[in-house]
């Protein structure tokens, strides 16, 4: 019943129109007066759309997925099927190699879910659902098999090789300013304010690929582009309204393919950004769920607790644990209920859709502790299923080792979960980072916190699967918690870039910008300068940066450039030295080739005697600079300048 879907908010209506679509309509002001007259414009509304209901033709809306393909490892597959009344019909499928297994009918009249196996000699093709009622087609709908990319090229993960670039894409790059505002996308861009959208798209993206490929970076993680219909805040994309649809403020799908394959070409890697966790209110299952446990229902609005430990803690009450994955992550992000089995086969459907669709690298998890994790688990062996060499990195944001550990792939965790997650964000060093170069050296303080966090290196299964980072989105910018020392900034990014792991730098952490998080989202989240027309700025080009800029910009491609082509810092083992004097010293070796890393954290020069490290210095006599490629002939002595790094590489 069209009826139904009409529902009376404070502010306005909420409705179908004719086409199924959801609207809002919001009443311009609230006092005595016009809540009469909403009074009567709802009841109007009411009648109207009553009466329409009668009219209201059975159809389909929409199919998720919106196409599939042959080919598949897995031959399941489940299509959502939402439309007006479209559980009173028997959906039959005619097409060689497809079988309609199971048919499945819901609490509401207006899905169904159909359950197809895909035989392995099926031929790409479109073929036609037909909604029947006895022998009368009363609908139908044309559906795509495509045929699946066995380029082997293509699925191949990010490693220890690669150094990861997070961008926001509204704060990026304007690169499209038609695009800015979009009919039927509630938000409109307005940069003036620090949480409202500012226009940033897939086509400032792909504009400054060349710059990413000149920076030295592998692969560009963007926080999520799906559409994120709301009315406020919606820039960031965590309230997805769309899983299966670009923001078309971001683009297109089409062109999310393209910049992918853009990159691809470029030698680039792509990361996308998946929240499963919840989605955004306004998705078009708003007040028309499939079942009533869709999202985790509370007789009133009840936020997670957001301890994300409690779901590894062997002491937890069932009550924090509740709370955790049930509660909801904002009012306007409900929580899925990953434990029906339907939410848990849209979710995995649509990863596997985006990775086949656009041929994608890899995936960041959102929240990745807040679902069920033996969801998550089921969702990541799928995921392996399809694509053996896949990474997914998850935001697993713990304040301690053991706490991150439990979430790596086969983690040896005393309850059995073993999670087959690839690849986790190693936060307890992230913390230590933004910490270490401001403190006096202290028997945990200082450059100490660095060597303590690594030292618990055993919790991991292993080390090197950890994603490394100075700061996100969601925190400080690495320049300000550093109080804006251009020295200390240099000594955070050489650690990042030698120690174990996969580097990921924040967007403008390269040209040295700055964000508080006490300042609100808005400010770690500033436009990149020149990334809009008629920017004062443009610090893409050497020529707009300041001196500072470029110095920090060179020394950065410096060392990611040299990164690349260094396996001993990608793969190598490595060994570090308990912290002395404020001096930190470790070793990466592989396969003959030895790099040698000290970090000098004294407002002073300090000469430092080397006969401690003479088990990692044996059969080497000199060295070179990596950033100076100045000489280093005697390894005996070595001179470190005040608040500094050197980075050598052992020669015989
Ligand atoms: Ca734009």
């Amino acid at each position: 019943m069209q009826f139904l879907f009409v529902k009376y908010r404070v502010s306005g209506i909420d409705f179908y129109d004719s086409k199924g679509i959801w609207r809002i309509f919001d009443f311009p002001n609230i006092n005595p007066f016009t809540m009469k007259i909403k009074s009567v414009l709802f009841i109007l509304l009411l009648l109207g759309s009553s009466l329409f209901s009668y009219a209201q033709k059975i159809h389909v809306n929409r199919v998720d997925p919106p196409s599939w393909w042959t080919g598949m490892h897995n031959p399941h597959l489940q299509l959502l099927v939402f439309g007006p009344k479209i559980s009173e019909t028997q959906p039959v499928i005619d097409y060689d190699g497809i079988r309609l297994a199971e048919v499945i009918h819901v609490a509401s009249p207006d899905y169904l879910f159909l359950n197809l196996v895909i035989s392995p000699k099926t031929q790409p093709g479109t073929f036609t659902i037909r909604f029947k009622k006895g022998k009368k087609e009363i609908t139908s709908y044309q559906y795509t098999l495509n045929k699946r990319d066995k380029n082997p090229k293509l699925h191949q993960g990010f490693d220890n090789s690669d150094v990861i670039y997070l961008l926001m894409p509204d704060r990026f790059a304007n690169g499209d300013t038609t695009n800015d505002n979009m009919p039927g996308m509630l938000e409109k861009a307005d940069r003036s304010n620090p949480n409202g959208r500012h226009g940033g798209d897939i086509k400032g993206i792909e504009d400054h690929l060349d710059y990413l490929k000149d920076l030295g970076i592998t692969t560009i993680w963007s926080t999520p582009l799906m559409e994120d219909n709301l009315p406020t805040y919606s820039y960031h994309g965590y309230a997805q309204t769309d899983y299966y649809k670009v923001d078309p403020r971001f683009g297109t799908n089409q062109d999310y393919k393209n910049l992918v394959q853009e990159a691809h070409r470029k030698g680039l890697k792509v990361i996308q950004d998946m929240v499963f966790n919840h989605c955004g209110t306004n998705y078009f299952w708003k007040n028309d769920l499939p079942t009533p446990d869709w999202y985790h229902q509370w007789p009133k609005f009840t936020r997670s607790n957001y301890h994300g430990g409690v779901v590894s803690d062997p002491h937890a009450s069932k009550y924090d644990y509740h709370r955790m994955v049930a509660g909801w992550f904002d009012t306007s992000m409900p929580d899925l209920n990953q434990d029906n089995p339907l939410v848990a086969n849209y979710l995995i459907q649509n990863s596997i859709w985006w990775i086949e669709y656009a041929g994608l690298d890899g995936v960041r998890q959102d929240t990745y502790p807040y679902p069920y994790k033996d969801f998550m688990a089921k969702w990541m062996q799928r995921i392996l299923e399809e694509y053996p060499h896949f990474n997914v990195v998850g935001e697993t944001w713990f304040s301690y080792p053991a706490t991150v550990a439990y979430w790596l792939e086969n983690n040896r965790n005393k309850d059995g979960y073993h999670s087959h997650l690839t690849n986790v964000f190693d936060f307890p060093l992230m913390y230590a980072i933004n910490r270490a170069f401001n403190e006096k050296p202290g028997w945990d303080t200082g450059l100490a916190r660095l060597y303590e966090v690594i030292s618990q290196d055993f919790v991991y299964n292993d080390p090197m699967k950890l994603g490394i980072f100075c700061g996100n989105h969601d925190s400080n910018r690495i320049f300000s918690s550093l109080h804006e020392n251009l020295k200390a900034w240099k000594m955070a990014m050489a650690f990042l870039m030698t120690t174990r792991g996969i580097p990921e730098i924040y967007y403008g952490d390269e040209i040295l910008m700055t964000g508080e998080k006490s300042k609100g989202d808005g400010n770690l989240r500033k436009d990149f300068p020149g990334g809009w027309p008629g920017d004062q700025m443009n610090a893409f080009t050497p020529q707009g940066r300041t001196a500072e800029q470029n110095d920090a910009f060179n020394y950065l491609r410096k060392l990611l450039h040299w990164r690349k082509n260094t396996p001993a810092v990608q793969y190598g083992k490595l060994t570090h030295y308990i912290v002395e004097n404020g001096i930190y010293v470790y070793f990466r070796s592989y396969k003959g080739q030895r790099v040698m890393v000290m970090l000098n954290n004294n407002n002073k020069p300090v000469t430092v005697d080397m006969a401690r490290f003479a088990e990692d210095l044996n059969g080497f006599s000199k060295g070179k600079d990596v950033i100076s490629g100045k000489v280093l002939n005697s390894l005996n002595r070595i001179v470190m300048p005040a608040k500094s790094p050197l980075i050598v590489e052992l020669m015989k």
